[in-house]
């Protein structure tokens, strides 16, 4: 037998951006919220200290039923099909939490590359604000021009610890500022969860949740009966109603019960199934009519994949650093994504961690003679107390995407279900492809430079081929023709249909995205709760 399931605001997906928007419509508006999601419940916080254990000491997947099994990319279930479960991806994340520069939002204007976003830092920086306020962010105010903000964070930051605190000392030196790296990870109790006190495991898995994961958020929603979460249910296809401008449904499978179709009525459809699922729905739904799929009179859905690419260095220091304090902590600068060579577009950010490169306990020396028992603990002794220390960098660098970086249809993978699967291809613009080896040699210099400022060595330059914090796919933009949605993540085809978060971005910067998918999503939230009354209260149930 058919279910239907009726609401006012049907949202697909329960990722971190999901969840910020369903915590904003459900504080501030009288709308019956639904949130569908593909995969299932993911270990409640009691268990995760055993399941942290096991990745541990046997690198077993703390968070075991993660993904929905044949939902696969390119026939494997890894790369960006992971993680599918409520709070997805950002189960596992590492939850470090930088905002974008201004300059990301103007590229094509500054720089002459890429698109300009629909809209500007000013516009997002509430949304910001509020994004930190709700997952709870700690951190500190960097240099005020590279770091701009109106508020404060609602935490303060994370202890640097002694080794940060040398780093920064080192770094420094060369009149760049740096600061502690904002993260979703409590520096005091915060939102009923408690305070951080170094497990270490930030990511894969914080075993008390003292870093924010978004199954905290709806979980509480659904506690206060402010939305109802169907999970395990893999939304299929989106269907228009007559006449071809408004979603209508959206049908599912109940994975559960895969013989008994579901369907899910509602005013407003928001996609906020991450940068993969998105596009790919709406390829999938392509129907009379509407042969490139929903919401595509563009062309645009699954183009203009975007993501940052990275270049690592590990650096030998004359300063003793004890390796293991807080590795997943680190330091930041934003001084080159503020500015850069008009001429030759290169932004990047900068981090800097603790690191125990070279100095791990080793069973062979370079002689290739066999240590074992003491002998072994004085080799690692005399390697960590030498008074030399390690330091990994990473640089971040932007990569502006080509119209042809993109997710199709792979009529040769399918799901146990018969869809077919996403097939997901990045390419660099012609501007970033020409500048790719500059990039990568211009920071391999500056991390030489860094280290000779310090005393210290360059041991090893490390550029990596993988895009990093994707999004694209539903570029937002005001041009119909050169966008798949409007600034609030509207698509410009369907008026109650939304895209929000990673999708919608026409280009990522160069530092870690999450934050910037989740303050993109209550913007759209303030745009898609217009149509709802206000809530009397924000403090009813
Ligand atoms: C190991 C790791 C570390 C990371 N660390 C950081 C970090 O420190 N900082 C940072 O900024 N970012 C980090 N990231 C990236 C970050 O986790 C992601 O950018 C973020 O979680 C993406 O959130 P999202 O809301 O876009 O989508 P997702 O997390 O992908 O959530 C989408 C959800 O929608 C569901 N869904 C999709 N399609 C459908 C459908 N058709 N029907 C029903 N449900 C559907 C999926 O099952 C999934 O649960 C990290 C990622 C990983 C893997
Ligand atoms: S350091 Fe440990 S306690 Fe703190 S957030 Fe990470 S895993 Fe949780």
């Amino acid at each position: 037998m058919q279910r239907v399931v009726e609401s006012d605001v049907c949202i697909i997906g329960a990722g971190i951006t999901a969840a910020m928007v369903a915590a904003k419509l459900a504080d501030e508006r009288d709308a019956r919220v639904v949130v569908v999601e593909a995969g299932g419940d993911p270990p409640p916080i009691a268990a995760r200290f055993s399941h942290r254990q096991r990745w541990l000491d046997y690198e077993e997947n703390p968070w075991p039923a993660d993904h929905v099994a044949s939902q696969d990319v390119e026939g494997r279930p890894m790369g960006y099909s992971p993680s599918m479960q409520v709070g997805g991806l950002a189960m596992h994340w590492g939850a470090v939490t930088p905002r974008f520069s201004p300059e990301d939002m103007k590229v094509r204007s500054t720089y002459g590359v890429g698109t300009d976003w629909p809209l500007d830092y000013e516009e997002l920086d509430p949304f910001y604000q509020e994004a930190e306020e709700r997952i709870g962010v700690a951190g500190v105010q960097g240099a005020p021009d590279l770091d701009p903000r109106s508020g404060a964070y609602p935490m303060p930051p994370l202890p640097l610890t002694y080794n940060l605190v040398r780093l920064k000392e080192w770094v420094e030196k060369t009149g760049v500022p740096f600061w502690a790296m904002p993260s979703a990870k409590n520096s005091i109790p915060y939102d009923g969860r408690v305070e951080c006190c170094r497990n270490e495991t930030c990511s894969p898995i914080c075993p008390i949740g003292a870093k924010y994961s978004p199954d905290s958020t709806f979980y509480a929603l659904r506690d206060r009966n402010r939305i109802d979460l169907v999970t395990n249910t893999l939304v299929r296809r989106l269907v228009l109603a007559p006449g071809g401008g408004r979603i209508e449904r959206a049908v599912a499978l109940d994975r559960a019960h895969p013989d008994e179709p579901v369907e899910f009525r509602a005013t407003t459809f928001v996609l906020a199934g991450g940068f993969v699922w998105v596009s790919h729905l709406l390829l999938l739904s392509a129907a009379d009519g509407f042969p490139e799929g929903l919401a595509n009179s563009s062309g645009l859905v699954g183009k203009y994949l975007a993501g940052h690419r990275g270049v690592n260095a590990y650096v030998e220091l004359p300063m003793e650093i004890y390796p293991g304090m807080n590795r997943q902590h680190s330091l930041i600068s934003k001084h080159w994504m503020k500015d850069g060579p008009r001429d030759r577009y290169l932004r990047h950010d900068f981090r800097v961690w603790e690191s125990d490169y070279g100095r791990t306990p080793r069973l062979q020396d370079e002689s290739g003679t066999i240590l074992l028992g003491d002998e072994m603990m004085a080799d690692w002794r005399a390697r960590a107390t030498s008074g030399m220390g390690t330091a990994r960098l990473r640089c971040y660098y932007d990569v502006i995407p080509d119209r042809t970086s993109e997710l199709t249809l792979d009529q040769g993978f399918t799901n146990d279900w018969g869809d077919p699967l996403p097939r997901v291809r990045f390419r660099d613009s012609e501007a970033s492809r020409r500048l790719r080896a500059y990039s990568e040699e211009r920071i391999g210099r500056l991390f030489g430079e860094f280290a000779r400022a310090g005393d210290g060595k360059l041991l090893r330059v490390a550029p990596s081929d993988a895009q990093e914090h994707p999004g694209g796919g539903c570029r937002m933009g005001d041009d119909p023709a050169q966008s798949v949605v409007d600034k609030w993540g509207r698509s410009h085809d369907h008026e109650n249909l939304f895209v929000v978060g990673a999708p919608t971005l026409p280009t990522t910067s160069c530092t870690n995205g999450t934050l910037t998918f989740a303050a993109l999503g209550l913007h759209s939230a303030a745009e898609i709760g217009r149509e709802f009354p206000e809530r009397k209260s924000a403090q009813d149930p």
